[in-house]
């Protein structure tokens, strides 16, 4: 029989490659889809699994659409990706990010608990926990400094997932992964802010690129190698918590030069930086050790960056050439 997994944050990015990743393997998969005034399937269309979704309409913020979710599926494995995930709102609206990041993935910890402790959980930590950063490079035993209230939010959700493994003896496992990236990423992100912007410059439909920190570094891999990690500490006997990363950091300004050279463009022509864009408290720069993944879960990131931002460069191009709206939301930072 196969198996069954429920997926919150199925529309994002992560949602996106794990439902392709799970259904690769056989799995039945199952999303909460949180209510919204326009369709937000168009990641999960790029892949062309849409149809192969079953959902069910909830939030991470009422308690009882998740019971009914996991009573109505009867699932082997729950990834609680959802999330108000972008740090620079989480400034603007701190009670919300608390309620969906930080409450939410207790709102599942106690669906599961009361519905059937059997299910296997991952929670989606953040490197951001690490924020002002307590060691040079990064893992499993640094001691953590968010810096922003969502680095708070994740930090709280994460304590709760190991708290609930240690005092209920759920399977609850959470994986803190370093930004990681793809075609599909969210606009208002750096990197596919940046890449988006490289092919407007290129095809001569957009003049400048406004950033604010170049200098802050980033531990960047592919999102389509970090889903595999979640599956794979899953399927553990012993649940646990891993840093997912590449062991590699590079700075905004990098990944700008890289993006522009890709399609023949120097991109110190085109960068503006508006001090706006600059954030109340800032992540200087995260670099991880993945080692542990490596030994107990085999896992290790594939993609070189310089792959991910040509991938991610030539996707934004053809979606120009077709512009397809449904990608483009407004962008504040
Ligand atoms: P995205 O921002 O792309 O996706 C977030 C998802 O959460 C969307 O499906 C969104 O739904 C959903 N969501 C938002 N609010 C709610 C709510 N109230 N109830 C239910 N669902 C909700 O994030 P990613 O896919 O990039 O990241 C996945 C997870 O991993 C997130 O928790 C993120 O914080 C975490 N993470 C991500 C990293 C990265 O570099 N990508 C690094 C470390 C952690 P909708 O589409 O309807 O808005
Ligand atoms: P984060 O690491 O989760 O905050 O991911 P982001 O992609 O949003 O930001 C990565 C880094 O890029 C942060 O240090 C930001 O301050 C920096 N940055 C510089 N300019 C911008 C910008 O215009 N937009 C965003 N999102 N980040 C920017």
């Amino acid at each position: 029989m196969s198996k069954k997994a429920f997926i919150t944050g199925i529309t994002g990015q992560d949602g996106a490659y794990l439902s392709r990743f799970l259904l690769g393997k056989g799995y039945e998969v199952f999303g909460l889809l949180a209510r919204r005034s326009s369709d937000t399937k168009w990641r999960l269309r790029e892949l062309q699994i849409e149809d192969d979704i079953q959902y069910v309409e909830g939030d991470l913020t009422d308690p009882a659409s998740l019971v009914r979710a996991l009573s109505h599926f009867g699932v082997d494995e729950v990834y609680n990706l959802g999330a108000q995930s972008f740090v620079a709102t989480s400034w603007m609206q701190p009670i919300l990010t608390g309620s969906v990041t930080g409450l939410g993935a207790v709102n599942l910890l106690e669906a599961i608990r009361l519905h059937d402790p059997n299910i296997r959980f991952y929670q989606a930590s953040s490197s951001e926990m690490f924020g002002k950063i307590q060691e040079r490079v990064q893992s499993e035993t640094t001691p953590f400094y968010p810096r922003s209230p969502y680095g708070v939010a994740k930090l709280y959700a994460h304590w709760m997932t190991v708290n609930y493994r240690e005092s209920f003896g759920l399977h609850a496992s959470s994986g803190i992964l370093f930004n990681h990236e793809s075609p599909l990423r969210g606009i208002e992100f750096v990197t596919r802010k940046i890449t988006d912007a490289v092919a407007r410059i290129k095809l001569q439909k957009q003049d400048h690129l406004y950033l604010g920190n170049t200098e802050a570094l980033r531990d960047w891999g592919f999102a389509g190698d970090y889903v595999e990690a979640m599956w794979m500490m899953l399927q553990q006997d012993t649940p646990d918590d891993y840093v997912v990363a590449t062991g590699r950091t590079t700075s905004v300004a990098d990944f700008c030069r890289i993006a522009f050279a890709h399609v023949g463009l120097n991109h110190a022509d085109y960068i503006k930086t508006d001090p706006k864009l600059q954030r109340p408290a800032e992540v200087d720069v995260l670099l991880g050790n993945a080692a542990k993944a490596k030994k107990k879960l085999g896992w290790q990131a594939k993609m070189t960056l310089e792959d991910l931002i040509a991938n991610m460069v030539d996707a934004d191009i053809k979606r120009i050439d077709r512009e397809q709206p449904s990608n483009r939301i407004a962008v504040t930072a």
